[in-house]
């Protein structure tokens, strides 16, 4: 299968150049050239099979052609290890839980398939020496390289900003050693993607070294992210729920939300969604005007939302032809303020006993919010409430329970590599490695 690039510019990639380059050389964002239709007959039986026999099915109507079934049946399966329950709050309102892997965060799904996938090309293209470079505010960073954890052959450097990613954040990719370098830049997040970029369009270095990158962008991390849409679909046809099913996505890049539209046109009988976002409301404005207007972001309790300019709005209009009115038919929008989303939190606590994170918080109000009585709710839970301890506790004035693989990471010895932002120091870190 070809991939074209949201800007037009570019010549299509295969799945490997898309999947090894990450960006489209015009600097848009790769697209699948066709979205393939899964047959009548999977949906009808769709809640009689596993999530992985689910995933792979929709794994190989995208990647079918350009992996052997038995490679991509191996990806697919050790992508999925972990649990991804649906579990009922209240009324019509489900919570599909997405963070039962390693990093406790929806990313975990994208980041491994990706490492998987990009290891195999890396291999197909008989190198055996490739540094992933990614830029972190936090939870990307640490789904990336708990992906790419003992793969042969690939070094992985997260750069992250100094005091500005949370403790448990950053101990999920300091303290895993191996073939895993974290680079703490005494500066912003900016700085570290500003050196990042830099060191791709070094002639010099990229002469020396086989750099590629990592970030949300690439195809092998966004794609993958159908899957849990149609499990989620699966769950609910077993109860008897599948009629009007409406899906709330906490949104910040819009990868993962573009990945639940993408499920929908391979037939997914979703009927519509809804993007929730936080102060950053950049989406939901463009919805009332038609406007796009960009912005810096702004800061808020769910913080992976913090984004001024989402980079996947361009596969958004992408995929409706650049018309807000198609698009307003699939999706509509709704933020919250920092207030609203502790007081959903807190409520929602103490009237069901379910404990939301910030950004599933956003999501559970919106259907809360907009919800009709005939439609069946699902917002998907993208992250465990531990990785945001200290303001969930605050919230809700009780103190919980830090899942067993969180603490396992918050045991091990941290090993960073403190550097100035300068990136003559960056580039010799890198060399130093050759
Ligand atoms: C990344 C992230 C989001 C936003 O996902 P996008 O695909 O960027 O829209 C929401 N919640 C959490 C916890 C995240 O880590």
């Amino acid at each position: 299968m070809k991939y074209y690039s949201t800007n037009k510019q570019a010549a299509e990639a295969s799945l490997q150049e898309a999947v090894v380059k990450g960006l489209a050389s015009d600097k848009g964002l790769f697209m699948p050239e066709k979205i393939k239709q899964l047959p009548q007959s999977f949906y009808d039986k769709i809640d009689t099979l596993s999530f992985q026999e689910i995933a792979y099915t929709v794994a190989d109507a995208f990647f079918g052609e350009d992996v052997d079934a038995d490679t991509l049946k191996k990806i697919v399966y050790d992508t999925l290890s972990f649990d991804t329950p649906l579990v009922h709050v209240n009324d019509n309102i489900y919570s599909l839980e997405l963070f039962h892997g390693p990093t406790l965060a929806f990313k975990d799904v994208g980041g491994r398939f990706m490492a998987r996938l990009l290891a195999y090309f890396i291999k197909k293209q008989g190198q055996s020496d490739v540094k992933v470079l990614v830029a972190t505010s936090g939870d990307t960073g640490s789904a990336v390289a708990n992906g790419f954890l003992g793969v042969d052959g690939i070094h992985v450097y997260v750069l992250y900003p100094k005091g500005k990613v949370s403790p448990i954040q950053e101990c999920q990719f300091t303290t895993l050693g191996q073939n895993i370098t974290a680079i703490e830049i005494d500066g912003t997040f900016d700085d570290c993607q500003a050196l990042v970029k830099t060191a791709f369009m070094d002639a010099d270095l990229n002469k020396q070294l086989n750099l590629t990158s990592a970030n949300s962008i690439n195809v092998a991390r966004f794609l993958p992210q159908a899957f849990y849409y149609f499990h989620a679909y699966a769950q609910l046809k077993k109860e008897g729920k599948a009629n009007n099913v409406v899906i709330s996505v906490p949104s910040g890049n819009f990868g993962n939300i573009t990945a639940g539209l993408i499920a929908k046109r391979m037939g997914l009988p979703i009927k519509r969604f809804i993007a929730a976002n936080n102060s950053n409301d950049i989406f939901y404005e463009y919805l009332q005007t038609g406007k796009y207007n960009p912005r810096p972001s702004v800061q808020t309790i769910a913080n992976a939302m913090d984004v001024g300019d989402p980079s996947n709005f361009a596969r958004v209009l992408d995929l409706y032809n650049q018309s807000v009115d198609e698009i307003r038919k699939d999706i509509s929008g709704c933020w919250y303020k920092d207030e609203a989303i502790a007081q959903t939190l807190k409520s929602t606590f103490e009237k069901t006993g379910y404990l939301l994170d910030p950004h599933g918080a956003c999501g559970y109000q919106a259907l809360a919010d907009g919800l009709a009585k005939d439609e069946t709710g699902v917002f998907l839970e993208t992250a465990h409430p531990a990785k945001f301890k200290e303001t969930v506790e605050d919230i809700i004035g009780q103190t919980i329970e830090i899942p067993k693989p969180l603490l396992e990471f918050m045991k091990g010895e941290k090993k960073n590599i403190e550097l100035k932002n300068s990136y003559d120091l960056f580039k010799e870190t890198l060399l130093k490695d050759k």
